[in-house]
């Protein structure tokens, strides 16, 4: 395999800080919409559907960190870049793509 782990480890380490990053800020506007929550009966709809864009967005984020965290993982362990259904070696082309990818193309 001609992938550079390393690079792949940093990368998905720097992807990881970004998206705390982002995780934290989300976390604080839902905290202070909570904290807000009396409104004009106007703002209620709107503020309803802000809140419910937050939490599809936060589940995204935890979604894309946890498989960063078991990406790192693979990579600790070394079977990295395997095909969890059929233990073959995913294509590299769609390990560059997105290292956190866990089926071949013949598995999806
Ligand atoms: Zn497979």
């Amino acid at each position: 395999m001609s992938l550079n782990i390393e690079e792949i480890k940093n990368n998905l380490l720097k992807e990881k800080e970004e998206l705390e990053i982002i995780l934290k800020s989300i976390n604080e506007e839902i905290e202070y919409i909570r904290s807000n929550e009396v409104y004009e009966y106007s703002e209620v709809a709107e503020a309803y559907e802000e809140k419910q864009d937050l939490h599809i967005k936060k589940e995204k984020i935890e979604e894309r960190i946890k498989k960063i965290l078991n990406t790192l993982e693979k990579i600790e362990k070394g079977n990295f870049g395997m095909c969890v259904k059929c233990g073959n070696p995913i294509e590299e082309v769609r390990i560059k793509f997105d290292p956190t990818l866990e089926c071949c193309r013949n598995c999806i």
